[in-house]
């Protein structure tokens, strides 16, 4: 039969599992800070094809529950301004910037 741990071992044990798993939590909670517009070229227009709406990194604006939008889509069609993952600020769906990278759609 196994010997019962002693209150002092039980104390050791917990803190060091503890210690060690403290910095695990730190790093997981803190995000790469986002880039400025400035920095990756962000323009509030598209680059042919290529916008914010259609990036995998765009977010689109949370919907009202007064159903005047609903996932970031306006009554009248349009997306309406989002965030993005990777740039700091309000971010127009028609807009665009050097980190663009398509979402990729399985059909
Ligand atoms: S990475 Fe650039 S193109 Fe993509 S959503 Fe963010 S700002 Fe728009």
């Amino acid at each position: 039969m196994a010997k019962p741990l002693s209150r002092r071992h039980f104390l050791r044990r917990t803190v060091a599992a503890a210690m060690l798993a403290l910095p695990m939590v730190a790093t997981a909670k803190k995000s790469p800070p986002k880039a400025s517009k400035a920095s990756v070229h962000y323009q509030d227009h598209p680059k042919g094809r290529a916008m914010c709406g259609r990036c995998r990194f765009f977010l689109p604006a949370v919907g009202h529950s007064n159903g005047m939008m609903m996932q970031g889509i306006k009554t009248n069609g349009t997306l309406a301004i989002g965030h993005c993952t990777k740039v700091a600020g309000r971010i127009a769906p028609t807009g665009y910037c050097i980190l663009y990278t398509p979402r990729v759609h399985s059909e």
